[in-house]
């Protein structure tokens, strides 16, 4: 059983959510004594979480007074990426004012990451974003004690073991910070605003450099005991398969991922079974999982074959956790989502097939709707709960 959240947690979170209230909204909506209600805005105007906004309009009788959220509360949401950082400031409803977004190269190590990450809110700060932040959110590519707030032995993130990431930026912006791994805020930035806003059930896919996959569970996202929970890039999909990253031979994304896909490119314009990826390797010099995507809308036949394979192996693995966690919805997100139909069409055909009928009859697997935004949305999320928590 769910412990009951505290009660301003849930006022904080529903003016986020709903924007302006009044209070005899308010005292229905969270279906709690007036006078009870009534003293804890109080308290969080005083505290500067809450501002009055006028009156509402008359429902007869005594009109009733409007609430909303400080218009000058201000969360910091940033997503690193193995190679981008995305930073975006936003006010209580989680509404973006500021975003910046920059190529970068996780391997540079957290102390040169981080430095940048500082510097664009230092920018954000000068342009007049913001006078103070109430908190920061951060997602990392990697496993993450959320506990602690340090990534843990993330294979892609050399220096990054037991960084004090959290810290780091605690001290430096004088707030809270919370840090999570990056498919668990895109998760969330999904379920925020995305096309899981009412699931309660779902897994996020991230197909970006590896594979990831964030799960949501009765409303909460499930950690597991580690942080590692949902890293299903590396289970075995084929035992005689190429080396992965990590060590073990014939992981899923050794065999589908942007950095998979774009070897197999390599070797399809090379050996001549593609002549697009061949004119296109011609022009740049290099191919990416983008110029397969790009071939195969234009009808190239290796460049399908490339994805369905794909998909066909990641939809193997899907339908494992199908009828395992019995969600009711799976979303596709990540850089690799432009793959589009021809891989959900085959991702869907396993699922559907290779799934218990009862699990499958009303599963939608559909592609992310926030895109590139959701891992900072999820961010944002973050942060403001770990503010309000804080507002007692
Ligand atoms: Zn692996």
């Amino acid at each position: 059983m769910r412990i009951a959240e505290p009660l301003h947690l849930r006022l904080l979170r529903l003016l986020r959510d709903q924007g302006t209230v009044s209070r005899a909204e308010l005292a229905d909506r969270l279906e709690i004594p007036r006078p009870r209600l009534l003293a804890e805005l109080d308290r969080l105007v005083g505290a500067g979480y809450i501002a009055e906004a006028g009156m509402a309009a008359s429902r007869g009788g005594r009109r009733s007074t409007l609430v909303e959220l400080n218009p000058n509360l201000r969360f910091a949401a940033v997503d690193l990426g193995a190679s981008s950082v995305d930073v975006e400031v936003s006010n209580g409803r989680l509404e973006p004012i500021a975003a910046y977004t920059e190529s970068t190269d996780i391997r540079s190590g957290p102390k040169v990451i981080l430095h940048r990450v500082n510097e664009l809110l230092a920018k954000a700060k000068a342009d007049g974003v913001y006078e103070r932040l109430d908190a920061i959110g951060i997602g990392v590519p990697g496993p993450v004690s959320f506990r602690d707030g340090v990534p843990v032995s993330p294979p892609i993130m050399p220096g990054w073991d037991r960084f004090p990431v959290r810290e780091l930026l605690t001290r430096e912006h004088g707030c809270p910070a919370v840090v999570d791994n990056d498919v668990n805020i895109m998760a969330i930035g999904e379920r925020h605003g995305g096309v899981a806003h009412s699931v309660d059930d779902f897994l996020f896919v991230k197909i970006g450099t590896g594979i990831g996959c964030g799960i949501y569970l009765s409303g909460e996202v499930y950690r597991g005991t580690d942080g590692c929970a949902g890293d299903i890039g590396h289970i075995q999909v084929d035992s005689h398969g190429p080396m992965c990253s990590c060590g073990n031979v014939g992981c899923l994304e050794a065999l589908f991922s942007g950095a998979a896909l774009a070897k197999d490119a390599g070797l399809a314009a090379r050996g001549g079974t593609s002549p697009a990826l061949a004119e296109r390797l011609a022009a740049k010099g290099t191919l990416t999982a983008r110029d397969v995507a790009e071939a195969a809308s234009e009808g190239d036949v290796t460049c399908i074959r490339l994805i369905r394979d794909g998909g066909r192996r990641l939809g193997g693995v899907l339908a494992g956790l199908v009828s395992f966690a019995n969600p009711s919805m799976i979303v596709i997100g990540g850089g690799l989502a432009h793959l589009g139909h021809i891989l959900l069409a085959e991702i869907r055909s396993v699922v559907y097939r290779r799934s218990l009928p009862l699990a499958t009859g009303n599963l939608p697997v559909v592609l992310s709707e926030l895109g590139p935004r959701a891992g900072v949305t999820g961010a944002a999320v973050l942060a403001s709960d770990l503010a309000f928590e804080q507002a007692t």
